[in-house]
């Protein structure tokens, strides 16, 4: 099975670098040459536009930023669609609206070409070391063909439904992780400006029902050291909120804690943070009180 890569940025090029290990043949493309030649120097073969990918493959994988781009990359002008053939599997590991796959979908279907979303979970540390979870919506059959490539990338790797499953869960997850890194954010400064030690608030907390990732994993290495190079960039925590706020509108269905911490992230988008760590949400309620949630 020979297997294509587009998008080579943070998430891209640590899991196509798995891919190759996995020993497959590999057709890679971004926008960014750079990018491109580290990947051609590990043994890929580097192309000149997404359709010419798609001719170099069964299985297209793409990690981009977000839905316009994902469409672009496959509907548009030299996209994977002009270069697919009847059979043809593409495999998007992005992070984009359940809708916009799902078109995807309908246009590929056209063609005879598959289409799985896969968004992932485990950051550029998941990415590298090939543990990342996947969140597979699309056909249990074509799940199940492509599975041997998505183990070299992944170590929880799951079916979870129709074509848009995959992305549905994933800004479920996201949504969670937003809303729980604001209320963090919030406690914390609530119980420094109280007076208390932040690792006393840390140690008991941690331990207790008030605990989540969002705690464990943002404490220690990021505010408790003032360190908040991500990570997991605001700006993407951003546009995963939207992916969550535009399904609420589409469902009807108020999405108020998830505007709330989006409009937060927002706030600081606006004071230069976007490209921070998400933990650098509690630089608001720092300034706001005019304390400091880590020892000095
Ligand atoms: P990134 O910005 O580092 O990488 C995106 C890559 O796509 C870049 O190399 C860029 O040059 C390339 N690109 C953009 N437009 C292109 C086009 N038209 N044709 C070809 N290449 C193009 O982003 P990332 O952090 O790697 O994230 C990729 C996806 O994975 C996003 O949807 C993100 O939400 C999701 N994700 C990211 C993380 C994370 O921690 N960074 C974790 C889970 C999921």
């Amino acid at each position: 099975m020979k297997i294509g890569f587009i998008g080579l940025g943070v998430m891209g090029k640590r899991m196509a670098t798995n891919v190759l290990k996995g020993k497959y043949e590999l057709a890679v493309f971004d926008l960014n040459k750079d990018a491109v030649k580290d990947l051609q120097q590990l043994g890929a073969k580097a192309c000149e536009a997404p359709c010419e990918v798609a001719q170099n493959s069964d299985v297209v994988l793409t990690s981009l930023p977000n839905s316009a781009i994902v469409e672009n990359v496959v509907l548009g002008e030299n996209g994977i669609l002009e270069g697919a053939k009847e059979g043809t599997v593409i495999v998007d590991l992005s992070s984009i609206t359940p809708k916009t796959i799902q078109n995807i979908a309908k246009k590929a279907s056209e063609k005879g070409v598959e289409v799985l979303d896969a968004p992932v979970s485990g950051g550029a540390a998941g990415a590298e070391k090939g543990t990342l979870t996947i969140m597979v919506g699309g056909k249990k059959e074509v799940f199940e063909k492509v599975l041997p490539v998505l183990n070299c990338i992944g170590t929880k790797v799951n079916h979870v439904g129709d074509v848009g499953a995959g992305d549905t869960v994933k800004l479920v997850n996201n949504l969670l992780l937003g809303v729980n890194m604001v209320a963090v954010a919030e406690a914390l400064t609530l119980g420094v400006k109280a007076g208390l030690k932040p690792e006393v608030l840390y140690d008991i907390i941690s331990q207790s029902s008030g605990s989540s990732y969002a705690l464990t994993a943002k404490y220690n290495n990021f505010i408790a050291k003032g360190n908040f190079e991500p990570g997991f960039m605001i700006d993407l925590q951003y546009k995963d909120l939207q992916l969550a706020v535009d399904t609420s509108k589409d469902l009807k269905m108020p999405l108020i804690i998830g505007n709330l911490a989006q409009q937060l992230f927002e706030v600081a988008r606006a004071k230069g943070l976007g490209s921070e760590d998400i933990s650098a949400v509690i630089k608001l309620y720092e300034e706001w009180t005019s304390i400091k949630v880590r020892e000095e």
